[in-house]
């Protein structure tokens, strides 16, 4: 399976990282060794002193597709979660200023938590509400009409270039607040209210 990851996809995101509105899509995967289920804890790296949340939407898909028009796009997946981008900010901003690749940054083990996945068919995708407490304390509070594209805009992107598969998970960016990770922190992330989300950091 391949995780995609969508980059710059919320405005005010991109504004509190002072990045320029890209002209295409932003795409980036991380391989499956980065995949880390919410109930098993989850330890900092070693490498890091700046790792970062980002709390997104992840779309499970459920069919093999390639170039899939956008009309057609909801048909290739029935579920949806959260999960967290997890990045290290501080090698992030070093490879950017080089203008090198993002792994080491973004794709490293369990860089990509994931939650319990819930059936999409209740929801208006178009108008989502997901939120992420940090302690307790809202730490992010996005809305899906608030993206620049569309989860079938996006699956519709990727699939020209990536043939998609059963099991791929797409992340669909974060919105703004993100903020760094601290031992001990936990963090809950609810979809519509519906808690699908929890760990603690040790
Ligand atoms: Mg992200």
């Amino acid at each position: 399976m391949k995780i995609f990851c969508i980059g710059r996809n919320y405005v005010d995101h991109i504004h509190e990282l002072k990045n320029e509105v890209p002209e295409s899509m932003v795409i980036f995967l991380k391989p499956e060794t980065a995949l880390h289920h919410h109930t098993i804890p989850w330890t900092l790296p070693d490498f890091s002193n700046d790792l970062h949340y980002e709390c997104e939407i992840v779309l499970k898909i459920d069919k093999k597709g390639k170039n899939i028009l956008e009309a057609e796009a909801e048909s290739f997946f029935k579920e949806i979660s959260l999960g967290i981008d997890f990045t290290a900010r501080d090698i992030q901003a070093q490879l950017k200023e080089k203008g090198l690749p993002w792994e080491k940054a973004k794709a490293f083990d369990h860089s990509a938590i994931v939650g319990d996945f819930i059936d999409k068919s209740s929801f208006n995708l178009a108008d989502l509400n997901f939120t992420l407490t940090k302690n307790n304390l809202l730490a992010q509070n996005g809305f899906t009409k608030k993206m620049i594209h569309s989860f079938s805009g996006i699956i519709s992107e990727l699939s020209r270039y990536f043939t998609l598969e059963f099991g791929d998970l797409i992340f669909t960016g974060t919105p703004a607040g993100v903020a760094a990770v601290k031992q001990g922190d936990l963090y809950q992330g609810c979809i519509e209210g519906v808690k699908v989300l929890e760990f603690k950091v040790s």
